[in-house]
């Protein structure tokens, strides 16, 4: 059977998800929908359509897109060109007459040979670095069926495994159709409290916690966990302090934080996403300093 995933990018010689150089894969599809989400274009398990109007010269060219859709999603108001995403089926009619590349269908299928192929190329890199291969997202895990497949072809070849997940997993399959072909998970622990979680990413953290706690026994490869520290939200002292007690609680050791990056913040516009967090600022070492003496302060 040929497997098929759907992926949003492939970034070649990445050297922040794993050791050594590395391909980070990103996959569609997230349960979760986090207000700062850093890939807000991964949540959505479909096509997304990216209109960047800098891009878009109406006057310079015939508007081919106009005709190309058959929703009449696309108008032009004021010499501008306006997209309704109520409208929109993300068809991709529009992108693939658009010269000027102002509209993009992020999103394509691949199979296991066809996205193996595209990240075997770099297996000199690999192993001249002791990199490899990572899995990141959306969640990468709601597509566990094909990276069952994908790893299992990866160990083959001899190249290094990773994964992103933020946790929201099913244990099972995850134990069953991945742990072996893995050799490092990173684990996102955003926030401890429970009303907090269901406010910020629209679900309880209760099954992540669980699942964290359940990795961590059984797996023989590292599990890191990493906190992403978003201001207001997670970089709180009293959401760090809580994270720090769970895991020292809990005897886990391998903790890293992973400062707030506003970089993401032109996606909102890009892809039409509503999201009332719009902090714009990166954060500041004495900022950083502090969320790092809550961690360590219990
Ligand atoms: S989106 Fe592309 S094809 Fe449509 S008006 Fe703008 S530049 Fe022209
Ligand atoms: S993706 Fe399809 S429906 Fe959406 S604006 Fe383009 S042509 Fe119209």
């Amino acid at each position: 059977m040929d497997h098929k995933a759907f992926i949003f990018d492939i970034k070649r010689n990445s050297s922040e998800d794993g050791p050594g150089i590395r391909t980070t894969v990103f996959f569609k599809g997230c349960p979760l929908s986090c207000s700062w989400c850093q890939n807000p274009e991964g949540i959505s398990p479909g096509p997304s359509l990216s209109f960047r109007a800098e891009l878009c010269r109406p006057d310079q060219c015939e508007r081919p897109c106009l005709k190309a859709c058959r929703l009449k999603a696309l108008t032009l108001q004021d010499q501008q060109l306006r997209l309704d995403r109520e409208r929109c089926d993300q068809c991709g009619r529009c992108a693939a007459v658009c010269s000027q590349h102002a509209l993009e269908r992020v999103g394509q299928w691949l199979s296991v040979d066809e996205l193996f192929y595209r990240v075997a190329i770099d297996k000199p890199f690999f192993d001249a670095t002791g990199g490899g291969v990572t899995a990141s997202g959306g969640e990468c895990t709601t597509q566990m069926n094909f990276l069952h497949h994908f790893f299992k072809k990866l160990k083959a070849a001899g190249i290094h495994t990773a994964i992103e997940t933020n946790g929201m997993f099913n244990f099972g399959r995850f134990t069953r159709l991945l742990l072996p072909w893995l050799d490092l998970v990173y684990f996102d622990l955003k926030l401890i409290d429970e009303a907090t979680s269901i406010r910020h990413t629209g679900h309880s953290n209760r099954p992540i916690l669980d699942n964290l706690l359940r990795l961590t026994e059984c797996a023989e490869i590292p599990v890191k966990v990493r906190i992403p520290l978003i201001p207001n939200i997670t970089a709180t002292d009293e959401n760090l302090r809580g994270i720090a007690r769970f895991l020292r609680e809990h005897r886990i050791e391998q903790v890293s934080a992973l400062p707030y990056n506003p970089l993401w913040l032109d996606k909102l516009q890009r892809f039409g996403i509503d999201t009332d967090y719009r902090y714009a600022a990166f954060m500041s070492d004495a900022e950083i300093e502090r969320c790092v003496d809550s961690l360590q302060a219990c």
